[in-house]
């Protein structure tokens, strides 16, 4: 027998896009451009420096307090939510893993998108379950009917991202509120916006939070600060849940100090700045409209974004397009799921960044047209 549980055996394991010192190296480039992330080029706030070296001048022996207090009452009174009806994690992903500890048995039906976030099949194949992801329709918009016939199947979780990893796609209010009437009510309604901030000037967007917070069944809505708000290198996310049993149950399965005291600092400066997240969102949308166009101009299909990241139709290998990209110093992340095997994704950087990767992936598609 094996050691390593089949579950786990079987996994394809986190593909994080090339190493940048990798592709400094290749690329003779002092300066790479990385794109496979969807990280924010604009930085975070200055408050978040200023608040984490005023706390590293009390030393660091002592661990962080074990439910970050402070920060979960920050959040909390943001949205008009107690406490402790907030989880925090080492990033939101922390938070899937922790919820499918605490809810998924083996055998169990997990719901979720295609194509969409490797983890949100990953975390609920290692406890057993079976993972059914719903495609995309034509033009990646929503398929209502392919929704309802795989929610009445009786899954025990559904993993929704809104706006939509890879595809930066949006569900509209009227498809979240089709999803949320058919999900059962004796399933965990997990709705992902770790990019809703970039979407919520858009009417058409829902605020999950807003749509779910009346209903009277289980639901957690997961948000981060390693996207618009910049802090990814801190790793710090959270969920605001339907109830406080639910949070109860993610404590139980939780290291107990998972999220570390700078990162606590850093998010509750960060919250406090919504004039650096405004400028943070606006420039963002404006990039994302310009360098869209400026694909399309070249022929490329691009999929309109609700994000910080575009998903490209390159019409060719997408594994080939992304090495000659890692020659020019530029790092994207290239799509190897079945029907995607043409497609990049590529988050923005700045605009003089943007330009280098626009006039690059142009020249590549045209040369052998
Ligand atoms: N959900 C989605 C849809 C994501 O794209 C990501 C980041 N790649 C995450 C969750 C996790 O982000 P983090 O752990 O940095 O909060």
């Amino acid at each position: 027998a094996s050691l390593i549980r089949g579950e786990v055996a079987g996994l394809p394991g986190y593909d994080p896009g090339a190493d940048p010192d990798d592709v400094a190296a290749l690329s003779g480039a002092a300066h790479v451009i990385k794109l496979s992330n969807n990280e924010n080029p604009y930085g975070a706030s200055p408050a978040v420096t200023e608040a984490v070296r005023a706390g590293l001048a009390g030393g660091v022996s002592r661990y962080p307090d074990p439910t970050g207090k402070r920060l979960a009452e920050t959040i909390g009174a943001s949205l008009g939510v107690p406490a402790e009806r907030v989880v925090l994690g080492n990033g939101s992903e922390n938070i899937l893993e922790l919820l499918c500890q605490a809810v998924v048995d083996p055998g169990d039906l997990v719901v979720t998108q295609a194509p969409g976030f490797s983890l949100h099949e990953t975390f609920p194949r290692v406890m057993g379950a079976r993972v059914h992801k719903v495609p995309v329709a034509a033009e990646f918009g929503f398929d209502a009917d392919a929704w309802r016939d795989a929610l009445a199947v009786g899954p025990k979780l559904v993993f929704l991202a809104n706006p939509c990893n890879p595809t930066g796609a949006m569900l509209t209010v009227g498809e979240l509120e089709r999803v949320v009437a058919a999900t059962p009510e004796s399933a965990l309604l997990v709705l992902d916006e770790a990019y809703g901030e970039f979407a919520r000037a858009d009417p058409e967007y829902p605020d999950g939070l807003e749509a779910l917070r009346a209903l009277d069944r289980p639901w957690i809505v997961l948000r981060t600060f390693s996207k618009a708000y910049g802090l990814a290198g801190f790793r710090v996310g959270y969920g605001i849940a339907s109830d406080t049993a639910l949070i109860q149950a993610l404590d139980r399965v939780r290291t107990p100090y998972n999220v570390n005291r700078p990162a606590q600092d850093a998010a509750v400066a960060a919250l406090g700045d919504q004039a650096h997240l405004a400028e943070t969102v606006r420039r963002t949308a404006l990039e994302i409209a310009r360098v869209t166009d400026r694909l399309r101009g070249a022929g490329l299909r691009v999929v309109p974004s609700s994000t910080n990241f575009l998903f490209i139709d390159t019409g060719r290998s997408s594994d080939r397009v992304a090495r000659e990209l890692h020659r020019a110093g530029i790092i994207v992340k290239a799509w190897r799921e079945p029907g995607y095997e043409t497609y990049i994704r590529a988050s923005l950087s700045t605009p003089e960044d943007n330009d280098v990767f626009v006039g690059c992936l142009t020249e590549i598609c045209t040369k052998d047209m």
